[in-house]
C-alpha cells in the first residue's frame, strides 16, 4: 500500500509543475506537443520533416528526451533549430521537472511550436503530464495493428494519432483501418494522420494541422 501512496505523491507533484509549465508555455503563445511512441516509430523523423516544411513559416524549438545519447538532438541541431537535450540516464520517461529545467535554456527565444520528444516508451509517458497542449502518439505500420489495445492509456490520453511508415504497407502484415478502429474504440475523439516520413505522403496534412493550431493559440 505504501508504494501506491508514494507513486500518487510523485504524480501529484508532477501535475502541479506541469500546470505551471503549461501556463508559462501559453503565456509565451507557444503551441507545445509531447510526442510519445515506442523506440523506432519515427518521432525524430517526423520532427525533422516538419521542421523542413515549416521552419520558414514559424519559429520551432525542440526538447529531446533520450535515455543515453544526444544523437537525436544532433539531427535537430543540423537543421538549425534550437534544441535542448535531456538525458534521463536510464529513466524511461520525461517528467514535468525535467522539462521545466530544460526549457530555461529556451526561455528567451521567440517560439511558435515546441516539440517535446519523449523517451521511446508507450507505458509511463501516458501518466506524466509535461505541461503540453497535446499529446501525440505515433505508431508505425511495422509495429502491428493491435498496439492501441495493448497500450490503451496513451491512446486515451492523446489528442492525435500519427500512423507512420505507410510506405511500408505492402511489405508488412498491418492494416491501417484496424489500427484506427482499435484506437477509436479507446478514444473516439483521436485525430488521425497517416504519414510516411520517407515518401512524405501525408506530411502536408499534418503540417496544415499544426499551422492551424499555432494560429489558434
Ligand atoms: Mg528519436
Ligand atoms: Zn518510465
Amino acid at each position: 500500500m505504501s508504494l501506491i501512496t508514494v507513486e500518487r505523491k510523485i504524480l501529484e507533484k508532477n501535475d502541479e509543475i506541469a500546470n505551471i509549465n503549461r501556463e508559462k508555455f501559453r503565456f509565451k503563445g507557444m503551441f507545445t506537443l509531447n510526442l510519445v511512441s515506442s523506440p523506432g516509430s519515427g518521432k525524430t523523423c517526423l520532427i525533422e520533416q516538419t521542421i523542413k516544411l515549416l521552419k520558414e513559416k514559424m519559429n520551432i524549438a525542440v526538447i529531446e528526451g533520450d535515455v543515453q545519447t544526444n544523437i537525436d538532438a544532433q539531427r535537430i541541431d543540423a537543421l538549425g533549430v534550437p534544441v535542448v537535450q535531456i538525458v534521463t540516464n536510464g529513466a524511461c520517461h520525461l517528467d514535468a521537472m525535467l522539462v521545466r529545467d530544460a526549457f530555461q535554456k529556451l526561455n528567451d527565444i521567440d517560439i511558435n511550436i515546441l516539440f517535446i520528444e519523449n523517451v521511446g516508451n508507450l507505458v509511463c509517458p501516458a501518466a506524466y503530464d509535461l505541461g503540453e497542449e497535446m499529446k501525440v502518439v505515433i505508431i508505425s505500420t511495422t509495429e502491428g495493428d493491435d498496439k492501441p489495445l495493448k497500450y490503451p492509456a496513451i491512446f486515451r490520453n492523446s489528442e492525435v494519432l500519427v500512423i507512420n511508415k505507410i510506405d511500408l504497407l505492402p511489405h508488412v502484415n498491418c492494416d491501417v483501418d484496424t489500427i484506427i478502429k482499435n484506437a477509436h474504440s479507446i478514444n473516439s475523439g483521436l485525430k488521425v494522420f497517416e504519414v510516411s516520413c520517407t515518401s512524405m505522403e501525408g506530411i502536408n496534412e499534418w503540417c496544415e494541422f499544426l499551422l492551424y493550431e499555432v494560429k489558434s493559440q
